[in-house]
């Protein structure tokens, strides 16, 4: 009986995003789930493919670190100062070696309000300067955003901007690892950087590609930029393994069919309902059932589509 009025809560308690019906992987950190490691030396704590909400502490990106042999690098400081806490403590688990440089992947929140915790310790932080703009514009706001669901989770956290920017590429050589951040081009959000590991063909993609969940269009994300982009640089880095922004660990065919291809195919739909002449109150319910089943599809299909009906309308 009780077992069936738990279910019961649960079904009617717990929001339709598919993702958020998984419970918490590691109830005894602030991290949504356990570090794995990749390949050798390389790890990453996969986020929940949701939003963020109190329950996972806004840990719904992947936070990554390279154990190099002379000091670990860290790829994003998680939305919070607790999670950039929660994730050196695992750090300290598996090596002494001390962490020494931290990477925001771009300027969203997720990326880079962990820094408060890194900067205190005297770590240096590095970002693209597109990105370094969108904090010094937006992180305020962004902060205050975490308060309302991280609640006194959001404790110690604060603003505070990356010591380092760089252009198109930085080239880190530390320990046994050359780590490429790169500068792409325009894709998801300004400010988006790769960091490559040419001699392991890993690269951690950050948001130029999404598979698990549906990727988000932002008002200043440009879809046909972010094809160039990915068919240009991207797919030529000949990546073995991705580690993408969000979701589990894979590969460039699984990312290329739910980023680039779901990209091309909404621009087809949408190119067809124009050609009939549509307009955009129709353009939100063009046919996505091919993606139906990816994470965050009910909050983000008609809203992608919107976006993509206005760029395409002046074309
Ligand atoms: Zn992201």
């Amino acid at each position: 009986m009780r077992l069936i009025s738990l279910l019961t809560f649960l079904l009617f308690t717990v929001p339709a995003w598919a993702s958020e019906k998984i419970a918490d992987q590691y109830p005894d950190s602030a991290l949504y789930s356990k570090p794995v490691e990749v390949i050798p030396n390389v790890w990453t704590s996969t986020g929940a493919t949701g939003p963020p909400t109190y329950e996972n502490t806004g840990h719904n990106n992947n936070l990554n670190f390279i154990v190099t042999g002379e000091g670990v690098v860290v790829i994003n400081a998680g939305a919070a100062y607790i999670l950039a806490k929660a994730l050196h403590d695992e750090i300290k688990e598996i090596t002494d070696q001390p962490v020494v440089l931290v990477i925001n992947e771009n300027g969203q929140g997720h990326a880079m309000l962990g820094n408060s915790y890194w900067a205190d310790l005297g770590v240096p932080i590095l970002a693209h300067i597109d990105a370094y703009r969108e904090m010094e514009e937006n992180a305020d706001f962004t902060l205050q955003r975490s308060r309302q669901y991280n609640k006194e989770k959001a404790e110690g956290t604060r603003v505070v901007l990356p010591s380092e920017t760089f252009e198109d590429v930085k080239i880190i050589e530390l320990g046994d690892f050359r780590i490429e951040v790169l500068y792409l081009g325009p894709a998801h959000s300004p400010g988006d950087v790769q960091v490559w590991l040419p001699e392991q063909k890993l690269v951690f993609s950050g948001d130029m590609a999404f598979h698990e969940r549906l990727l988000p269009i932002f008002e200043d994300t440009i879809v046909l930029d972010w094809i160039e982009t990915w068919e240009n640089e991207f797919e030529k880095l000949g990546a073995v393994y991705v580690v993408p922004g969000h979701g589990h660990p894979t590969n460039m065919d699984q990312v290329r069919r739910y980023t680039r291809d779901y990209l091309v195919y909404l621009r087809e739909k949408i190119g067809e309902h124009i050609d009939n002449g549509g307009d955009l109150s129709g353009a939100y319910y063009v046919d996505q059932s091919p993606y139906e089943h990816l994470d965050t599809f009910k909050e983000l299909a008609t809203r992608n589509a919107g976006r993509v009906f206005e760029q395409m309308e002046w074309e």
